[in-house]
């Protein structure tokens, strides 16, 4: 049996991950790049930022890459993003735009 190192409970048990998702505080925001084009940057994440990521290249059809933990989509996606997240498990409250 594996023992969560953060609350001593079975890992079946444990819900560190699951709290420490909601204590993410995420930021949607978009940011003009070079030639005008707008970047749409999500800050805060954790965890599998990778997989999430690619939910949203998804979801979205846009393309997109994660640097340093921040998820860089192509377009401004802003009002879209947040429905994607609650949609892989966050809350409305811990987004902001
Ligand atoms: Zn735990």
């Amino acid at each position: 049996m594996t023992i969560c190192p953060n609350c001593g409970l079975p890992i079946e048990a444990c819900v560190c991950k699951e709290i420490a998702k909601k204590d993410q505080q995420i930021e949607v925001k978009t940011e003009k790049r070079r030639f005008g084009k707008i970047t749409t940057l999500i800050t805060g994440l954790e965890g599998d930022v990778k997989e999430i990521a690619k939910k949203l290249k998804n979801e979205l059809a846009c393309g997109g890459t994660v640097k340093d933990g921040v998820i860089e989509l192509q377009g401004n996606h802003k009002d879209k993003v947040r429905p994607v997240l609650i949609e892989a498990g966050f809350s409305d409250e811990q987004i902001k735009d």
